[in-house]
């Protein structure tokens, strides 16, 4: 098998649910495994590897689906060497998303919507990189005032949002009380969770 085969957990086809692209059609390609360890993580599942597939096998999957919007997804997608899949897929006219803890620097030029969900210790190139940065507000005190900080890191264009851990009511209030405070931050809500959809 290729050394370019990547450890994936899922591929399907949904609606993102997340961030600036929240509503779109798009076809998922969650690759396995997260170092990170976040105690509230949602994706837990996404440690187990169910394929191992070469770029051009996971193109075959994503041609199966009419849609060009590819969302590359983790676990921490940038953990493993993607470079190659980026390279496939845009030589093949997909329009690329990432969603990264964005703790790993990686190579960009080929993505159309790069979203940092910074948890511990993120690459401030990739922060700076980022057309949104998405910030988790939870039961933490700091959340709050951390996602503030993250306004720096902002390029022109680029959108902070900030998300209630869980959907719960408790974490709503906080992002409301914060986004009115700070007009220019925007709400991102688990859209797929509220519908019920994958
Ligand atoms: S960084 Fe993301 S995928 Fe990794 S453990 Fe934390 S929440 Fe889960």
């Amino acid at each position: 098998m290729s050394s370019e085969c990547l450890n994936i957990n899922e591929i399907f086809y949904s609606i993102q649910g997340e961030g600036l692209y929240t509503g779109c059609a798009a076809v998922f390609v969650r690759l396995a495994g997260c170092t990170m360890g976040c105690s509230w993580c949602d994706t837990k599942y996404a440690a187990q590897t169910n394929m191992r597939l070469a770029p051009q096998s996971i193109l075959d999957e994503i041609k199966k689906y009419n849609c060009p919007r590819i969302v590359i997804t983790g676990g921490e997608p940038c953990e493993q060497q993607i470079t190659p899949l980026l390279d496939l897929l845009h030589s093949n006219g997909f329009e690329i998303h990432i969603e990264t803890n964005g703790s790993i620097n990686i190579n960009t030029q080929k993505v159309k919507c790069l979203t940092v969900s910074p948890k511990r210790n993120p690459h401030p190139e990739m922060l700076k990189k980022a057309d949104a940065i998405k910030c988790v507000i939870d039961d933490n005190p700091q959340s709050s005032s951390q996602a503030l900080d993250y306004q720096k890191y902002l390029k022109n264009g680029a959108t902070l949002f900030i998300q209630p851990e869980g959907n719960k009511k408790e974490n709503l209030i906080k992002c409301l009380e914060l986004i009115k405070q700070n007009p220019q931050i925007r709400l991102s809500v688990q859209l797929h969770k509220l519908i019920d959809v994958k």
